[in-house]
């Protein structure tokens, strides 16, 4: 799947080392997106008391049960740039934690 083109307004600086993404002369940079889920405990045991109901199918409990959210989004998606140099290099400790728990 492909995700959506960049326009001016869009870019911002690479996320690990501050600099432009194109600051090396490598046109090429990644874009990733960051989002931290949540189990919803209660919906999850609802899904598997349903289950059971249904002599253990999964599916027919999907079928026949309220489909609900087993995981809920908590920190939005959010975008980052990284220049080609810095995704040659090992991430540091929390990298993806300390992402999602900035915004
Ligand atoms: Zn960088």
């Amino acid at each position: 799947m492909h995700g959506v083109n960049m326009k001016h307004k869009d870019f911002k600086p690479c996320h690990c080392c501050g600099r432009g993404v194109m600051h090396a002369g490598n046109p090429l940079f990644l874009r990733i997106s960051v989002e931290r889920l949540g189990v919803d405990a209660r919906a999850v045991q609802q899904a598997r008391g349903m289950e059971m109901m249904m002599g253990g199918s999964a599916l027919l409990a999907n079928i026949m049960g309220v489909d609900a959210d087993l995981a809920k989004v908590i920190d939005g998606r959010d975008d980052m740039l990284i220049c080609s140099q810095c995704a040659d290099k090992p991430l540091p400790p929390y990298f993806w934690l300390e992402e999602a728990t900035k915004s």
